[in-house]
């Protein structure tokens, strides 16, 4: 497996694969591990997982690096996931306890509750657009629950994935407790049916969504999936244009655009249409692409320049159907896999602008004569990940959120964002299960009853 940067081009490294006799080893040590951890009090397991917070806040900087060279986010983002990572490994330590003690239910029993127990050795298939993050979140709640993991991280962010396995051995975690496989994804089949793998969780697309859980679903194991989106926007008539225009461009040239929860779909009121165009087109035309570790710059590279050549496809072929291109729209010259700010209006069904995830800093713009086509045009898509209203009038914004727009999550006068405190997860394409927060934690455990007669 190969490591390149995607700003220079050049190839940071190259991995060999773990043959399958090496990966079964490890997954039998991390078996093993399994069933001394599980045994831990939750004080032990949270005095590791507060080391491991603090030495990512130590190593900041270093792993950020090491994010920007293989992926090509900008520092200061970079330097945010791994704050961020900080926090749910103490997110996890402080509360873990508390969410899964044993529930009273009363019913005709002397005594009857529910206990949760950890399930075992859990499968993390894990993306490279938060290389970092995607992957704590999955393993802070695991291990603090007393469930031990395998990380299969996405081909090109091996250095990220060996970093975080040694953050781990070095907060002080029992060995083998969390181990990185390297391996590419014709490997995960034959994972997911090792008997010693209890559950399977994959961040990615919904094309290795439906592959993980065809193989989970075939052996009975429990999966979690978090997949692509296109969330929508609604702006309406009444909102401050200023502060929506601003927020919705924050949101999609996060992460270069290559955000699962990055806002792509722009649907907005008639009324307003042109005035907040006007604003969000001036928006995403100051960002500035360029080296990632300059703190000039807005956005770097797309990760990898194959992602990038296929979104520009994506682009010309809805410019060829029909759709504007406001902005950008080009592949600039040079050896950077850059992509710039983009922007689509006329997009309509039949053009892949219309129905695909864009993973990238591309946006599209629909104009809205009534709340009910707003929200025809919102649900429209495969996906159900996230959603976002700009309004003044919160109540009715409530009503819409909560029995208007199918998404897993929908943010009022912001955008949307992960959370340790919230669950995070999608329906439709969009996957299935929840990450983060007390349900994320309970995912992967044995929801037991106890009856006492
Ligand atoms: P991807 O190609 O699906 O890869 C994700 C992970 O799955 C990688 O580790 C990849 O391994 C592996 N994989 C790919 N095909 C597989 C298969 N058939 N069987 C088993 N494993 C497989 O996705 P990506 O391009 O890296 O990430 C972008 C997608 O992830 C976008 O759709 C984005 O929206 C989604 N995403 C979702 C969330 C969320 O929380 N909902 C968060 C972030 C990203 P290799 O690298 O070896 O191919």
């Amino acid at each position: 497996m190969q490591s390149i940067n995607p700003f220079s081009g050049e190839i940071i490294s190259n991995y060999p694969k773990y043959s399958s006799s090496e990966v079964k080893n490890i997954i039998r040590k991390v078996d093993c591990a399994f069933h001394l951890w599980k045994k831990t009090s939750f004080k032990e397991r949270s005095i590791y997982m507060n080391n491991l917070q603090a030495s990512l806040l130590e190593q900041k900087v270093e792993l950020a690096d090491i994010m920007i060279a293989e992926m090509g986010k900008v520092k200061r983002e970079a330097v945010a996931e791994i704050e961020k990572c900080a926090h749910i490994c103490s997110f996890y330590a402080e509360n873990t306890e508390e969410f899964i003690k044993n529930k009273a239910i009363k019913t005709e029993a002397y005594e009857s509750y529910i206990c949760y127990q950890p399930i075992g050795t859990v499968l993390a298939v894990m993306p490279w657009n938060f290389p970092f993050w995607q992957v704590f979140r999955f393993l802070a709640p695991a291990l603090m629950a007393g469930n031990t993991g395998v990380l299969k991280h996405a081909s090109n962010v091996s250095g990220c994935a060996l970093a975080i396995e040694q953050l781990v051995y070095d907060a002080g975690f029992p060995e083998n407790v969390f181990r990185t496989l390297l391996i590419g994804s014709e490997t995960v089949k034959a994972i997911i049916e090792n008997s010693l793998i209890k559950a399977v969780t994959l961040t990615g697309s919904a094309p290795a969504g439906k592959s993980v859980a065809a193989t989970a679903g075939s052996v009975l194991k429990k999966s979690v999936l978090e997949l692509g989106g296109s969330d929508p926007y609604l702006i309406m008539e009444d909102t401050d244009l200023e502060v929506a225009a601003r927020l919705c461009v924050t949101s999609r040239l996060l992460d270069a655009g290559q955000s699962c929860i990055g806002a792509k779909r722009f649907i907005i009121a008639e009324q307003i249409y042109d005035q907040f165009k006007l604003k969000f087109v001036s928006l995403m035309s100051q960002a500035t692409f360029g080296n990632p570790l300059d703190s000039q710059t807005t956005i770097g590279p797309l990760a990898r320049f194959d992602l990038r050549n296929q979104l520009h496809l994506q682009v010309t072929k809805s410019r060829d159907l029909g759709a504007t291109i406001l902005l950008g729209g080009y592949i600039p010259d040079g050896p950077a896999a850059f992509y710039p700010p983009t922007v689509l209006e006329n997009v309509m069904p039949g053009m892949p602008a219309y129905h695909e995830e864009l993973f990238g800093p591309v946006a599209v713009l629909f104009r809205f004569k009534t709340e009910e086509e707003a929200i025809q045009i919102a649900n429209d898509t495969v996906f159900g990940l996230g959603a976002g209203i700009f309004t003044a009038d919160i109540e009715k914004a409530k009503v819409l959120a909560e029995k208007g727009l199918v998404a897993g999550s929908v943010f009022i006068n912001d955008f949307v964002k992960s959370d340790p405190r919230l669950p995070f997860g999608g329906i439709k394409e969009s996957g299935y299960g929840r990450e983060l927060s007390e349900l994320g934690l309970r995912e992967f455990m044995n929801i037991k009853t106890v009856f006492v007669k």
